[in-house]
């Protein structure tokens, strides 16, 4: 590997595996900076594709493509956990590459996760891995009905996932899904979800963000509010268990750790090997945002404050909401004290994250009761 010492400093190339919002926001930071970025992603028009130096539209499996990747940038990221392990296998050829593909694999596959968390002795909710319809009857008995079949691969934001009561409905799900690897999850009566973003470093050092606490519409995430309105106690642990995670992963870069909260205790949901939706506060509220804190991890610079400089709620903008001629964006821009952020994405579907804003206020209540009344005059 031809390996630039660390750190690697302004006016060097990074590069970023995937051009979607979160690719962006990685862009904007490090030419922030000064850095110069190329993005790898097929998609000619993709989000971070628009802000970066070079856009290389390929596929991720791309040998040529990965070559021309490893060979222009001193060190390489992903913004998504679907990114081909072996791609970022081949580029540790070229290149420092973060994090690492054993952990991105972990992460991508939810039967290697919930399987490596409880080997690792992490509470999650009770599950039974789904390889055949054979299997369901079994499974169910571990987790007890209602239950949640999702697939192992490709699963986000709630799809690729049903709601089942009775072993005829987890078979006909499991057949809906094609028959592949699921696994089959309790179905938790939730408090709360919290999720904490941190960073890791090489030397093991690990940045917490504060804890945000999410709320879900449709299995999306909808709105984050931080600081999470929970115990000290409960507060500890998860930002205990979060910097577990990432040293038994021996993770260096950005993640997040997305918990249940159900009868008080934190169960772990999913492991995301990037920055993460709930983290996008940060971008307006802390001192780093998640986004300087990849690029601080990717080039092995000290990682960044992650002090939270106001409370703080952030509200995603779906492409449901462009149904009538697009968003209210003058009721939204009225006020000083929200910051709006785009992706840049031409085609509104519903589902589709649009964008954010992030509602800054001394006091919380007030930064909630804001968010809430905008999210409805969009
Ligand atoms: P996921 O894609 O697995 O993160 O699921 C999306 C959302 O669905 C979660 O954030 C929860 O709101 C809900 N959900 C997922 N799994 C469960 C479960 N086992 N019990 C209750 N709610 C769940």
């Amino acid at each position: 590997m031809s390996s630039k010492p660390l750190p690697i400093l302004p006016g060097a190339t990074l590069g970023i595996l995937g051009g979607g919002q979160l690719g962006r926001m990685f862009t904007i930071a490090a030419r922030t900076m000064g850095y110069k970025v190329m993005v790898l992603d097929p998609d000619f028009a993709s989000p971070a594709g628009q802000m970066a130096d070079v856009h290389l539209q390929a596929d991720y499996t791309d040998h040529g493509a990965l070559k021309q990747l490893g060979a222009a940038c001193a060190a390489v990221t992903t913004e998504f956990e679907n990114v081909p392990a072996a791609s970022l296998i081949e580029l540790t050829n070229h290149c420092r590459v973060s994090p690492g593909a054993e952990s991105v694999a972990i992460a991508q596959d939810r039967s290697h996760e919930k399987t490596w968390l409880r080997e690792h002795g992490f509470a999650t909710a009770p599950f039974a891995l789904v390889d055949s319809e054979a299997d369901l009857d079994a499974a169910l008995a571990v987790t007890g009905a209602p239950a949640l079949l999702k697939v192992s691969r490709f699963g986000y934001d709630g799809k690729g996932q049903a709601r089942v009561g009775t072993l005829e409905e987890a078979r006909a799900a499991y057949r809906e899904f094609g028959g592949q690897p699921c696994v089959l999850e309790g179905f938790v009566q939730l408090e709360l979800e919290v999720s904490v973003v941190l960073a890791r470093s090489d030397a093991g050092e690990c940045a917490l963000f504060p804890i945000a606490e999410n709320r879900h519409d449709n299995g999306i995430l909808d709105v984050s509010i931080v600081p999470a309105r929970v115990s000290d106690t409960l507060a500890r642990q998860a930002r205990e268990m979060a910097c577990a995670v990432a040293d038994k992963l021996g993770y260096v870069g950005v993640m997040a750790v997305e918990f249940f909260v159900a009868g008080g205790q934190l169960m772990i949901n999913e492991i995301a090997p990037r920055p993460h939706n709930s983290g996008h506060y940060t971008l307006d509220a802390c001192v780093t945002d998640q986004f300087e804190q990849q690029v601080r991890a990717l080039c092995g610079l000290p990682l960044g404050d992650t002090r939270l400089l106001s409370p703080v709620a952030m509200v995603n903008i779906l492409g449901n909401r462009w149904h009538n001629g697009g968003p209210n964006w003058d009721a939204l821009l009225a006020h000083g004290n929200i910051k709006l952020h785009l992706y840049g994405k031409e085609a509104a579907r519903p589902g589709r994250k649009m964008g954010h804003f992030n509602v800054l206020d001394a006091d919380l209540p007030a930064a909630l009761a804001l968010a809430e009344k905008m999210r409805a005059a969009l």
